[in-house]
């Protein structure tokens, strides 16, 4: 089934609904969306002549254009190219020539960039006059396309290398739709989505499971996150959802003390990163258990695992806590599998790389043979995340593989210092990785952006109180903010590097794990 038949259905039952606002200004129905749909999708087989399976890509904000042209695409039969409108020109020259992409439509703002990665294919500003031209176009017919042909070419968002093209199906996008149903939140014709989070990732992919209902998308008029105008927009809207990455969810929170509105938000996902303890129980306190938490990857967009609100607000369960520091179940749909290195299942408790396969995973990446074979052996996705499993199905992330301290020979888990860490009231944020050392292999590293004021000696004490001597940060450095990613997630192979080029490499005068077992 093709995607666009989402749009197709909602406008025939839903068709006087909003589709799309921006702000609390209807830009159009659900009937005049499906209207677009199709026109752009003429346009881009007649005028220009792009054929099923031709590369779109989107540089674009978040704007209320992005809904019609990735179902547009859809309706072509052609595949979308999503990309962050905050990379920069080298980087999206790199998709653009990857992905060998036909078309580039552009966001206003973002000509330069688009220029200047000088793609040699034509560029379309979204909201221009030669683009609303395009809704007057003879609409074309729906593209018959199989469930295994590529909609979505995500690019992952590249924390280490070059970014690689994940292939979303029609068939994965479906499966997440229908995971989203089951393990998230139901989702009625009256609800809204809003869209703060980039939509280039999750947030746009939460467009799908919303047009399937007929529920209103808003564009935030500042085409971003802006906390001030989330809390003015839920007061407009009613039955409001919104995904948001964790330092999103933390910067509502701050900004809570004018949650105006807060009755009309229904769901808040968050994902994408680690939340911790500590942040998850603030926002219960300043926001309400309307928290729902997903786990997925570009792989198998946002459907590996769910904390659902259930999980979230079950206060009395006796392992409360523990469920809370998860990233929850499986999904519906999904097998997960915690396993050693040769893919065999672990007992219950044992640390080792989360699977998973099902409907919602990838065929494989982009014109990219050895790394598809890499990350989908023995019929499985190497999410490169370690966690464990308990006995009740509850899977704990404890690292990315890559991000594990290996000091003295002992495993030291980063996630579970900075736990520690962000305990600390005058901590605002923290990342731990491993700095190379002479003698003990790696030792721990604790970068710390401050609340307020702390010294290496205050809380190397604090964490004496909580985590094994060997596991202690033996460097602490304060840092204004931690490098991350245009999703937000943190750099730390950015932090490994700035350890490498500004350090000597003395052992340290009393070293971790000197006589201590792991
Ligand atoms: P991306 O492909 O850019 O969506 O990044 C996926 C990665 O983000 C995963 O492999 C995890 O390392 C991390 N991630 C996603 N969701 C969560 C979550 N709920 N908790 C912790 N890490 C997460």
């Amino acid at each position: 089934m093709n995607l666009a038949n989402l749009a197709w259905r909602a406008a025939r039952l839903y068709g006087e609904r909003p589709a799309v606002t921006q702000g609390s200004r209807t830009v159009c129905t659900y009937g005049e969306l499906y209207g677009r749909i199709a026109a752009i999708a003429g346009a881009l087989r007649t005028r220009y002549g792009l054929k099923p399976g031709d590369r779109v890509v989107l540089f674009m904000h978040n704007t209320p254009e992005y809904v019609e042209l990735l179902f547009a695409c859809w309706h072509a039969g052609l595949i979308a190219v999503p990309v962050n409108a905050k990379l920069h020109a080298d980087e999206l020259a790199y998709v653009l020539g990857d992905s060998e992409a036909s078309l580039c439509f552009v966001s206003d703002g973002r000509q330069a960039a688009a220029a200047a990665a000088d793609p040699g294919i034509p560029l379309m500003v979204t909201g221009s006059k030669a683009y609303t031209a395009l809704y007057e176009s003879k609409p074309g017919a729906l593209a018959d396309v199989s469930e295994t042909q590529t909609a979505w070419l995500f690019y992952t968002s590249g924390t280490t290398g070059n970014p690689k093209g994940a292939m979303l199906t029609h068939e994965n996008l479906r499966a997440m739709v229908l995971c989203y149903f089951s393990d998230v939140d139901g989702v009625a014709p009256t609800d809204s989505i809003l869209h703060a989070a980039p939509l280039s990732h999750g947030s746009g992919l939460y467009i799908l499971p919303h047009v399937a209902q007929g529920a209103c998308n808003v564009i935030p008029e500042s085409g971003s996150f802006d906390a001030a105008e989330i809390f003015t927009l839920l007061s407009a809207h009613q039955n409001v959802s919104m995904f948001a990455a964790p330092t999103m969810v933390k910067r509502l929170v701050a900004a809570a003390d004018d949650a105006r509105g807060i009755e009309n938000l229904k769901t808040l996902v968050y994902g994408g990163g680690p939340m911790y303890l500590a942040d998850i129980q603030g926002a219960h306190a300043a926001l309400g258990f309307r928290l729902v938490q997903i786990y997925g990857q570009g792989e198998s967009p946002m459907t590996i695992t769910a904390l659902s609100k259930y999980h979230h607000r079950n206060t009395q369960h006796p392992h409360y806590t523990e469920r809370l520091k998860s990233v929850g179940v499986a999904q519906t749909l999904v097998a997960v599998r915690i396993a050693d290195g040769d893919d065999e299942p672990l007992a219950v408790g044992e640390t080792g790389e989360v699977l998973v396969r099902g409907p919602s995973v990838i065929p494989g990446y982009w014109r990219n043979e050895e790394a598809s074979r890499e990350a989908l052996r023995n019929g499985w996705l190497h999410t490169g995340d370690l966690g464990t499993m308990n006995g009740d199905g509850f899977v704990t992330l404890v690292d990315r593989a890559r991000d594990l301290i290996i000091s003295g020979g002992a495993n030291i888990y980063p996630r579970e210092v900075e736990e520690v860490l962000l305990r600390h009231p005058h901590v605002a944020e923290v990342a731990v990785v491993g700095g190379r050392d002479e003698e003990w292999g790696e030792r721990v590293v604790a970068f710390v952006v401050k609340q307020a004021d702390v010294g290496s000696d205050e809380l190397d004490s604090f964490c004496l109180q909580h985590v094994a001597r060997f596991k202690r940060p033996r460097d602490y450095q304060f840092v204004d903010a931690l490098p991350k990613n245009n999703y937000g997630k943190v750099l730390k192979r950015e932090l490994r590097e700035r350890l490498d080029q500004g350090e000597p490499l003395t052992p340290d005068p009393s070293p971790p794990g000197r006589g201590e077992k792991k």
